[in-house]
């Protein structure tokens, strides 16, 4: 007899529920993006008010072309603000940061890690295999792509995601609409 349990056992990881986004959904996001959105699987995170903030996106969009960019961050506000810390330096010191903090570089690439395998629960595109997003998992060169990752899967997953969000908060949160 084997000690090892069965996939079909009480030890079975149970697959995620993902619940597709509705027509409403759909309407804010084009209204935020300012085009139709494509490919969206779910709404990965959402303003207290309820609208989307946050989209998970299919790794290949129904045109065919292959889409890194799995959490995809979609409030107007959070990108704006978000845009202004990239335009202020903030990705260099991370950067910096991260060539010189190996505990911090480790953390940085368990999010890619995550990141890939939230995207292979949704699919796959042999084109973008292996690669996440936003410079990850060495470097970073998009912060939209760190802090829409961190905003999908909550604090302590993509930690550069989790220091740029507490960097906006006065700005922009999730926690309090400013829609
Ligand atoms: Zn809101």
């Amino acid at each position: 007899m084997s000690g090892f349990p069965t996939a079909s056992g009480p030890s079975a990881i149970e697959p995620p529920t993902i619940e597709p986004p509705t027509a409403a959904d759909l309407a804010v996001v084009a209204e935020q993006l300012g085009r139709e959105p494509r490919g969206v699987v779910a709404v990965a995170a959402r303003c207290v008010c309820g609208r989307p903030v946050v989209v998970r996106t299919a790794p290949r969009l129904p045109d065919g072309t292959p889409f890194p960019t799995t959490y995809y961050l979609t409030a107007p506000g959070a990108v704006a603000a978000v845009s202004r810390l990239e335009a202020g330096g903030l990705m260099r010191e991370m950067n910096e940061r991260l060539a010189a903090d190996a505990e911090l570089a480790a953390a940085h690439r368990r999010a890619h890690e995550d990141y890939l395998a939230r995207r292979a629960e949704i699919g796959s595109a042999e084109e973008i295999d292996g690669i996440s997003a936003g410079g990850m998992p060495d470097r970073v060169k998009c912060l939209h792509v760190l802090v829409g990752h961190a905003l999908a899967r909550g604090p302590g997953i993509n930690p550069l995601g989790d220091e740029t969000l507490a960097l906006i908060a006065d700005e922009w949160s999730p926690r309090v609409c400013r829609c």
